[in-house]
């Protein structure tokens, strides 16, 4: 199959979070399997242009038709550590992907809105009919919507679309300016309950609702957050939208990119390790130690790694680290926060715990010292208020980093509680699980899992290996993806 993934993110040369993992990841395991892969990314000017092999002109000068006029673009093409990348890069007063940032402006709406219209027209321009167009979360919502409402009467009718939620609480809001602008005339037509209104907003039109509606597919990242997107909370407004569009939903859990996480060949980590041979993860322990000056002693070493923000229950990773100190562990955290009010909380932590040497608090986005710490610690903490997938845990498990986290999510789909898992034999269980997101919750998974490190350590180290045999590569999500892509296909 030809296939081609819309989105703003994919690693490593543009990563804020997890959807970029999944996009180059998925990409990878589908192009191994024998399909072929493209991605259409915006060309920031903060992403990481290292990355990148061969960057060259593939289209000049395409016209972008926009609020009744055309921005023109570039679109620039190259790989990302074998994956073919197309770059779109509007030349307009607008600047829309010339910020510095990612995502956080103002105009956020706008500038995905344009992203979107711009990559369904290159593909319509460069003759490119994929068989399947597989786009990501709020930015890419109105792909589905344009390509059957507008592109389909342009030569592109037999192009399916599968659509991916990574995170329901950012659906991507506008008004009928962005009808306008994306050519989506008949704003009453548009702003109707069944089609792009929003469902509790009646003035604005909702990206990912539009999303939900139009495509031909629609998936979040794991089956229980499939689950508690339509019958819980986690929907966030979009419960009843995925209700009756159940019959198109359903939840796939992410993978990892096993070359990319791999501890044998990882080229960030100084000593390689097997699950056979974990001299190597020891040696990693006392690099980590030496990098960020911790002291050399007998204690595990709890990790958190992640965005600090309120979906990451960062009211828990503050109270685990202190927990943590005080049970006879050492703590590391690797988080970038882009709330001030959090931000300032972490900043004022760090210098706080400055002169532990048990402690380090590193605050920023650091992809090398990321692989660092899954290698060196023993335990990562994902405490979650809710996670659609979480892939820190998954890392962790390739680690032999042994998770404890919150049962939300696809944490639920990944992490099985060495002590009270019902489903798993003991030989499958891989961590540790609470439920509450309260203290005492964190607090007795975390004394569970110091206790067996420091009383049971043979055990402790079964339990690690447990969590390494654990096949969480993208290989058999992408045989669901592949499935989906064939039922649309013939639709
Ligand atoms: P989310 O997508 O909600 O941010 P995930 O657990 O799905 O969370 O994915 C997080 C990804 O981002 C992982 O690959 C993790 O290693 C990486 N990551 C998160 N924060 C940082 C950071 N501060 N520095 C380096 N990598 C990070």
């Amino acid at each position: 199959m030809y296939i081609v993934q819309i989105a703003s993110e994919c690693a490593p040369v543009i990563k804020a979070g997890g959807l970029g993992d999944v996009v180059y990841g998925l990409s990878r395991e589908l192009e191994n399997s024998g399909h072929c892969v493209e991605v259409i990314l915006p060309k920031y000017d903060c992403m990481r242009y290292d990355h990148i092999w061969g960057l060259h002109e593939a289209y000049r000068d395409l016209a972008v038709p926009w609020y009744g006029g055309e921005i023109l673009c570039d679109v620039l093409c190259g790989w990302v550590h074998g994956q073919l990348c197309f770059f779109i890069e509007p030349r307009s007063q607008d600047n829309f992907f010339n910020r510095g940032c990612y995502y956080g402006c103002n105009d956020d709406n706008m500038r995905f809105a344009f992203f979107s219209k711009a990559a369904l027209e290159f593909l319509l321009r460069s003759n490119k009919r994929p068989d399947v167009i597989h786009c990501h979360d709020w930015q890419t919502g109105l792909v589905p919507v344009m390509l059957f409402e507008i592109y389909k009467y342009n030569w592109m009718e037999y192009q399916r679309v599968c659509y991916t939620i990574h995170n329901f609480k950012h659906q991507g809001m506008g008004g009928s300016d962005i009808l306008q602008a994306t050519g989506l005339h008949r704003p009453d037509y548009y702003f109707d309950y069944d089609r792009l209104r929003d469902n509790f907003n009646p003035f604005a039109i909702n990206f990912m609702k539009g999303g939900i509606v139009y495509s031909n597919f629609v998936t979040t990242v794991s089956p229980h957050h499939a689950w508690e997107a339509h019958l819980g909370e986690f929907g966030y407004g979009l419960g009843h939208t995925l209700h009756l569009y159940q019959e198109k939903f359903r939840g796939v859990l992410n993978g990892i990119d096993y070359d990319v996480w791999n501890p044998e060949t990882d080229g960030y980590i100084p000593h390689h390790y097997t699950k056979d041979d974990l001299a190597g993860k020891a040696k990693t322990k006392k690099a980590l130690r030496d990098r960020l000056l911790l002291r050399d002693a007998d204690k595990p070493i709890i990790t958190f790694i992640g965005r600090l923000d309120d979906q990451k229950g960062v009211h828990l990773v503050h109270h685990a680290i202190y927990y943590s100190l005080s049970k006879g562990a050492q703590f590391v955290l690797l988080g970038s926060a882009t709330e001030a009010g959090i931000n300032a909380h972490f900043q004022h932590e760090r210098q706080f715990l400055n002169d532990n040497p048990d402690c380090h608090l590193e605050l920023g986005f650091n992809e090398e010292l990321s692989h660092l710490i899954y290698a060196g610690g023993d335990m990562i903490v994902v405490p979650s208020n809710y996670e659609p997938c979480g892939l820190t845990q998954m890392i962790g498990l390739r680690y032999g980093t042994v998770p404890v986290v919150r049962g939300v999510g696809g944490l639920v789909n990944t992490v099985f509680d060495r002590d009270y898992d019902t489903r798993h034999l003991p030989e499958e269980r891989n961590g540790y699980v609470f439920y509450q997101s309260d203290y005492g919750a964190l607090e007795s998974a975390l004394d569970r899992a110091i206790g067996l490190w420091y009383d049971y350590h043979d055990e402790f180290e079964k339990l690690r290996l447990q969590g390494m045999n654990c096949d969480n590569s993208w290989k058999y999500p992408a045989k669901d993806y592949v499935e989906i892509y064939e039922l649309i296909r013939h639709k």
